[in-house]
C-alpha cells in the first residue's frame, strides 16, 4: 500500500462521476483548505478496530449489521432523531445476536451519509425543470432554482453535522444509554403494541433473567455496559473525502477520517474511476456495491485493485441485485471470487434493487421483496458453502411510512401519512424489527 495520496486535481483529471457542478472554483478552494485543518472525526486505531471485526465477517464468525437513512440532513441532527435511529439499530442488533447467537458487527449510515448519487442530473414538477437534489453535502431539498445550485459550504456544514452526530452517537453508546439492562427501554410504546414489539418484550424478559443471574453469580462484564458503534457514508464528493484523508502518524498511512468504513457505490464504481483510484489509497475498512449488471470479473479486478494484499476485513462487496436477480446473479460472483481465493465479507443490500413508484407517485419498496431478496442472499451463500456476512438497509428509528406491506400491511394510500425522508424509502421501526426477527430465524437454520 502506498502511503502517497493523488492530489485532487489528478482525480478530477479522471473525470469523476457523480460529481456537483460548483459554480465558483474559489469558494470551493476556500471549504476544502477549512476541512484540511479540521480535526479528523474518527481515529486510525477505530478504523484498524472495525477491520478486524470486518475479517471475522470475511471468516463466517460474525455479522455485520449496517443500517441508517439513505439521506441524513442538517435538519435531521437532532438528539431525538440520531437517539431513535440508534435505539433501532441496538433493538435490531440484539434480536441479531441473542436470536442467532452470532456477534453483530455495528456500523450506522451516519455521521456523514449526505451526498447522493442520481440518476437524473434534473428534475422536472409541473413542467418547471431544476438540477436534482444531490443531498444536503451539495445542494437544497427545497425546489427553488437558488437552493439547487451546489454550494460549497455545504461540505463544511457535512463535516459540522458529523461532528455533532457522532458525539452524541458516542455518548449514547458508552454513557449508558446503550447498557444491555435498558433492553426493555428501547422498546418504546408505539413498537411495544405491535406484534413484533411484543415478540421482542418477551426476549427482553429473557436476557433481563439472564443478566440478573449472571448478575448473581458475580459476573458483570464491560460488554454488558457499552457497544461498540462505528460511522459510514457513501464516499462521494471526492472535495470532502480528499480533505479528510489524513496520513496516520502511528503507521504513516493515510485514512479517511471522516468515517471508520466507507463504500463506493453502484454508479461510481468504475475500475478506472477517481472513487475508486482515492479509497484504493487509503487504509479504512472500505465497501463496493455490486448490482446486477457486474460480472465476476469486474469484482476480482475491483478486490485486485481495492485489496491487492487480500487482506481480510478490508473489502466488503454489499450485493443490491433485486429479489427477482438475485438468485440467478449472484452464485457467479460468489463461485469466481471464492475460487481465487479473494476475501471478502459479503453483504446484503435488499434496499436498491427493489424500488419502485407507486401509482399514488412515490418511491417506495415492498417488505415482501426485501424479505425476499436476503432470502435469496441466504439461499445462495448456503448453497455454495460461503457465509452470509451481513446485511445494509435503509431504515429510521421513527413511525414512518415510505415502503408498504410488512406486519402494520401498508399500503400505497398509507404512503402519503409520513413519508419523510428526501431520497430513498425507508423501513420504519416495525418492519426493521419483523426484518431483524426474520434475518434472526434464517441464521439459526
Ligand atoms: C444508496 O446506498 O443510497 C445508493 C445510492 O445505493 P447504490 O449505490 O447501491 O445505488
Ligand atoms: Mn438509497
Amino acid at each position: 500500500m502506498s502511503s502517497t495520496v493523488p492530489d485532487l486535481a489528478s482525480l478530477h483529471a479522471l473525470d469523476p462521476a457523480q460529481q456537483p457542478s460548483y459554480p465558483d472554483r474559489s469558494a470551493v478552494d476556500s471549504a476544502v483548505a477549512r476541512l484540511r485543518t479540521a480535526p479528523p472525526l474518527v481515529f486510525a486505531g477505530e478504523c484498524d478496530d472495525l477491520k478486524g471485526k470486518i475479517a471475522a465477517v470475511a471468516r463466517g464468525e460474525a455479522f455485520l449489521l449496517q443500517g441508517g437513512d439513505c439521506a441524513e440532513t442538517f435538519e435531521g441532527v437532532t438528539a431525538d432523531n440520531v437517539r431513535n435511529k440508534l435505539r433501532v439499530l441496538l433493538q435490531m442488533a440484539v434480536v441479531l445476536t441473542y436470536a442467532a447467537s452470532v456477534p453483530v458487527v455495528k456500523v450506522g449510515r451516519i455521521a456523514g451519509q449526505y451526498a447522493k448519487p442520481r440518476s437524473s442530473d434534473f428534475e422536472t414538477r409541473d413542467g418547471v425543470t431544476l438540477p436534482a437534489y444531490r443531498g444536503d453535502a451539495v445542494n437544497g431539498f427545497d425546489f427553488t432554482p437558488e437552493s439547487r445550485v451546489p454550494d460549497p459550504q455545504r461540505l463544511v456544514d457535512v463535516y459540522n453535522s458529523s461532528a455533532a452526530t457522532l458525539n452524541l452517537v458516542r455518548a449514547f453508546v458508552t454513557g449508558g444509554y446503550a447498557d444491555l439492562r435498558q433492553v426493555h427501554t428501547w422498546n418504546t410504546d408505539f413498537v411495544r403494541e405491535s406484534a413484533v414489539g411484543q415478540q421482542y418484550e418477551q426476549m427482553a424478559s429473557e436476557i433481563e433473567r439472564a443478566l440478573t443471574f449472571m448478575k448473581a453469580i458475580g459476573a458483570d462484564p464491560d460488554e454488558f455496559h457499552r457497544v461498540d458503534f462505528h460511522s459510514s457514508h457513501e464516499a462521494l464528493v471526492l472535495e470532502y473525502e480528499h480533505a479528510l484523508t489524513r496520513i496516520d502518524s502511528r503507521t504513516q498511512t493515510p485514512y479517511d477520517v471522516s468515517a471508520h468504513f466507507v463504500w463506493i457505490g453502484e454508479r461510481t464504481r468504475q475500475l478506472d474511476g477517481a472513487h475508486v483510484e482515492l479509497l484504493s489509497h487509503i487504509k479504512n475498512p472500505i465497501g463496493v456495491k455490486l448490482g446486477p449488471s457486474t460480472t465476476p470479473d469486474d469484482a476480482l479486478a475491483l478486490a485486485a485493485k481495492l485489496n491487492p494484499d487480500n487482506e481480510a476485513g478490508r473489502l466488503t462487496f454489499i450485493t443490491r441485485f433485486g429479489a427477482g436477480k438475485i438468485r440467478d446473479g449472484l452464485p457467479p460472483l460468489i463461485e469466481k471470487v471464492t475460487a481465487e481465493g479473494v476475501q471478502v465479507a459479503w453483504i446484503c443490500d435488499p434496499m436498491h434493487g427493489n424500488t419502485f413508484e407507486a401509482s399514488s407517485g412515490y418511491k417506495t419498496r415492498r417488505f415482501g421483496d426485501v424479505i425476499e431478496e436476503v432470502q435469496g442472499f441466504f439461499d445462495v451463500h448456503r448453497s455454495l458453502g460461503t457465509w452470509p456476512g451481513g446485511l445494509h438497509v435503509e431504515l429510521t428509528g421513527d413511525d414512518v411510512t415510505e415502503c408498504v406491506g410488512g406486519g402494520e400491511d401498508l399500503t400505497d394510500l398509507d404512503l402519503a401519512h409520513r413519508y419523510e425522508s428526501v431520497c430513498d424509502p425507508r423501513l420504519n421501526r416495525v418492519q426493521s424489527l419483523e426484518l431483524a426477527f426474520l434475518v434472526a430465524d434464517m441464521l439459526r437454520q
